[in-house]
């Protein structure tokens, strides 16, 4: 069935803003379900279905911090020479317990002998022989890496809903933990339509464009959990357009299409949609953006993004974004945002929030500036391409004047 949002605002706005967009479909959509089993090594990008619990301390005993000499640092109260009997290196310990008098040469992760309580680093003696004279009264613990010290046994190391990078896989493989348990991935159907669009490679006929959303979606889709079944361009043809989606709907949890969302111009693209699901198309309060439908085939979700390119690439970022996220068990993070301040006037008329393409930087006293990336028309991709944030201006603000503050989001 399909739900058409005339008024579906509170305040009678044909518009709904992208925090209720969100919401809404937020509230509807649950977490896809299943776990895997994976190597660690298999593990990034993926979501975290468990908590990482640490089965040991980290680091598992004491060990130097330095290259130097491992001592009792009570010794050079009474004495500032001790006897150097051994050597410890990292993974070959001094087995014996250090006496009255005696020191240890000592290397970086090498265990704190038995006996030993701090380390003096080489630059702070100096060597006779055997003979080891302290320039440096150390207190207890001096260069010592304490066990535990950076984790305890049974702590959470990294928590169920973290989207793993590089990073979180050193500190599991630190723990000593070789299997985990991921979400499972999920299977994102792409499809562009439009009777004009032409794959890039093929000769361009009057009238036609090259298709240019599919291939930056699928870059964005890089960076989620996600195996994409591209079903290519479709023509604006209702048996065309009905096996395309029918075929996604079949195989996916998400269905994102392109193109074809505006009001008048996606009579076939609704019709099908009613055939399959229940879907509202909603005017979001969003620019570039705007029109933007949600909800559900018979099996998989469902997002149709404008076709415009800038339009689709600022709608999946903001829109589709928290979808994939709830789909695939992530934790929210939002975007990190920074204030800088416009470096010129930005014209922006109240009534949606606008996400124009800006680029930041530091003037010589280190202060952050802003300003507008050349033209900002919906279908005018180089306004990203070149542009290092965006520049976001909220839904009832006006002009930004020179010297304002403005809300960046960096690349
Ligand atoms: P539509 O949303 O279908 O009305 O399309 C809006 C504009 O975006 C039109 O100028 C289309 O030619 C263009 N467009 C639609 N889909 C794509 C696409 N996949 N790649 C590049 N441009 C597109
Ligand atoms: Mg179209």
């Amino acid at each position: 069935m399909i739900q058409t949002c005339d008024s579906p605002n509170s305040n009678g706005s044909p518009f709904i803003s992208i925090k209720e967009a969100v919401a809404k479909m937020l509230a509807q959509i649950t977490q896809v379900k299943g776990k895997d089993n994976l190597a660690l090594s298999e593990g990034l990008g993926r979501v975290l279905a468990d908590d990482i619990i640490s089965p040991i301390d980290v680091p598992p005993a004491d060990n130097s911090a330095m290259d130097g000499y491992a001592l009792d640092y009570q010794e050079l109260s009474k004495q500032r020479s001790l006897k150097m009997v051994g050597t410890a290196l990292a993974g070959q310990p001094y087995l014996q317990t250090l006496l009255p008098g005696q020191c240890v040469r000592i290397m970086t992760g090498a265990l704190i002998p038995k006996g030993a309580n701090a380390v003096v680093m080489q630059e702070n003696t100096l060597a006779d022989g055997n003979n080891i004279e302290f320039k440096q009264l150390p207190s207890k613990g001096n260069s010592v890496r304490q066990a535990g010290e950076d984790i305890q046994r049974s702590q959470i190391v990294v928590t169920k809903g973290t989207q793993l990078k590089a990073a979180h896989l050193a500190l599991i493989a630190s723990v000593g933990v070789a299997q985990i348990r991921v979400t499972p991935k999920l299977k994102v159907g792409l499809i562009a339509t439009g009777d004009e669009l032409t794959p890039p490679g093929q000769k361009l006929v009057s009238g036609a464009i090259y298709e240019s959303n599919r291939v930056a979606l699928n870059a964005l889709l890089a960076d989620f959990p996600v195996d994409v079944v591209d079903l290519g361009i479709v023509k604006d043809d209702k048996p065309s357009l009905r096996d395309a989606f029918r075929q996604a709907d079949k195989n996916c949890d998400l269905v994102i299409s392109c193109g074809g969302v505006s009001v008048g111009e996606a009579d076939y693209v609704k019709d099908i949609l009613s055939e399959l699901g229940t879907i509202n198309f909603w005017k979001v309060a969003i620019k570039p953006g705007k029109p933007f439908a949600f909800g559900k085939l018979s099996n998989a979700w469902f997002c149709g993004l404008p076709g415009n390119p800038v339009s689709s690439y600022v709608t999946f970022q903001q829109l589709v974004t928290p979808v994939l996220q709830k789909l695939s068990g992530q934790t929210y993070l939002p975007a990190p945002h920074f204030v800088a301040k416009a470096a010129c006037l930005i014209r922006k008329r109240p009534g949606r929030a606008d996400y124009q393409r800006g680029i930041y930087y530091r003037d010589e006293n280190a202060e952050l500036w802003v300003k507008p990336n050349g033209k900002q028309g919906s279908g005018i991709m180089s306004s990203i391409a070149n542009a290092n944030c965006y520049m976001v201006l909220e839904q009832d603000a006006a002009d930004v004047q020179e010297g304002e503050s403005v809300n960046i989001q960096p690349f």
